[in-house]
């Protein structure tokens, strides 16, 4: 990788190198994309390289790193394998609302597993008429007896082909839009689910993503994750976390695509010169350049406020923004700069496009997370107005 701007190369970044080689992670990822399919041996064996579960205590079968350390190897996976391995990575993350409420038996069935890379287990919250504003989701789980029995369609889900099983969110009883959520643990095979996968996504197609339908499921008691109705915290305080671990990936992908195309203007030749030569092709790659390094910059002061527990809501968000805009510019200039070919499939960076324009989208949209680093700048300006000190005088 030319040197843009310093990232660690020390031996866990050798050691992911070294792993992504070993299992030709860059071409299975351009594979995956022409023949979408869950890919369940470099799953198994990013779990055998102990590269599932990062930031996940070790006593609970993960790496145990402290979140700066595991944006670092996310962004190198990414740089090499895109969005795909790196995010497969963070499975074990996406989950970890079972590691933290789960019971043990929970844990052991279906945590552990997961974390070895043996069983792939799903999330499902969407539904058709509740995504960004998920407290409106209507799954209904009716307690008879020593059973909840499941009623209602999860829609966008991840995996929703492949995961053995998924953490459902529901309320339980009639469950109106004000009800507090529960979530469960749900097996995919249970009589009465049916899911339809909608093989049109315009990237990531590996995830085959799609609706999943539980009709009158029964699912004994113990299946429950927490306690009922307490299942919304946790969630949001999983996803503070993913979103400051997703910002690496986009930007690791990005930084690919941008290393390549510094690489290419410097040897394509229009009209006699060099096209590095042409300022109008120099300077947009400089400010994006820029823009991922400050992206960057922002995701590692997030992520470490978020380790030492400080409030993090509203600098994650605003790291997942600004990583999946100014990935999806830099992106963009790559295809732009590499001409025909960088709009063909020849090359990889359309597919990066694709696969990264999910990323305004999916936990979290864009706007939704500006509306929460909104409330958090204008919370802390009305406590500054109205607590002691110099800002009170002002
Ligand atoms: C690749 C991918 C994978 C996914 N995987 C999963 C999964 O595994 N499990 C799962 O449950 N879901 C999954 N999703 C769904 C995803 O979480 C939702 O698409 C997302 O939460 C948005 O919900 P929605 O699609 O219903 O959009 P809506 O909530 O209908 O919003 C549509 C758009 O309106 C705008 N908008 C919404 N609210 C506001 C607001 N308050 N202010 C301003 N603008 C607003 C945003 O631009 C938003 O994109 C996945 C989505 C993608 C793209």
């Amino acid at each position: 990788m030319p040197a843009l701007w310093p990232l660690p190369d020390d031996s866990l970044v050798r050691e992911v190198r070294s792993v992504a080689d070993q299992l030709a992670l860059a071409a299975r990822y351009r594979a995956l994309d022409r023949t979408p399919e869950f890919p369940r041996t470099e799953f198994r064996a990013l779990g055998e390289a102990h590269l599932l579960g990062l930031t996940i205590p070790p006593k609970a079968g993960g790496r145990g790193l402290p979140l700066e350390r595991a944006a670092v190897v996310l962004f190198h996976l990414a740089y090499v394998g895109g969005t795909t391995f790196a995010k497969l990575s963070l499975q074990p993350e996406f989950t970890s609302v079972l590691l933290e409420r789960g019971s043990p038996d929970l844990v052991r069935r279906w945590f552990d597993p997961l974390i070895r890379g043996e069983r792939l287990v799903g999330n499902q919250i969407t539904e058709p008429a509740a995504g960004s504003d998920a407290r409106g989701l209507a799954l209904r789980a009716e307690l008879r007896g020593d059973v909840y029995e499941l009623t209602g369609e999860k829609s966008e889900a991840a995996f929703a082909a492949d995961a053995e099983a998924a953490l459902v969110y529901g309320k339980v009883g009639e469950g109106g839009p004000g009800e507090p959520v529960t979530a469960f643990l749900v097996p995919q095979d249970l009589a009465g689910i049916s899911r339809t996968i909608e093989p049109t996504d315009m990237g990531e197609r590996w995830q085959r993503r799609g609706r999943v339908v539980y009709d009158h499921v029964r699912l004994p008691v113990g299946s429950r994750v927490g306690g009922e109705g307490d299942g919304f915290a946790p969630l949001l305080r999983e996803l503070v976390r993913e979103r400051g671990l997703l910002a690496a990936i986009y930007l690791g992908v990005a930084r690919a695509s941008l290393d390549e195309t510094i690489a290419y203007v410097g040897e394509r030749a229009t009209f006699g010169r060099p096209l590095s030569e042409y300022h109008s092709v120099a300077f947009p790659l400089v400010d994006a350049a820029a823009e991922l390094e400050a992206a960057w910059l922002l995701t590692l002061e997030a992520l470490r406020r978020l380790e030492l527990g400080e409030e993090a809501a509203a600098p994650t968000a605003m790291a997942k923004v600004l990583a999946s805009s100014s990935a999806l510019r830099a992106v963009d200039l790559a295809i732009q700069f590499h001409g025909g070919r960088g709009y063909s499939g020849a090359l990889a960076h359309e597919q990066r496009y694709r696969d990264l324009r999910s990323g305004p989208i999916a936990h979290g949209p864009s706007e939704v997370l500006r509306g929460l680093a909104a409330r958090s700048l204008w919370a802390a300006r009305s406590r500054k107005s109205s607590g002691p000190g110099p800002s009170s005088q002002e």
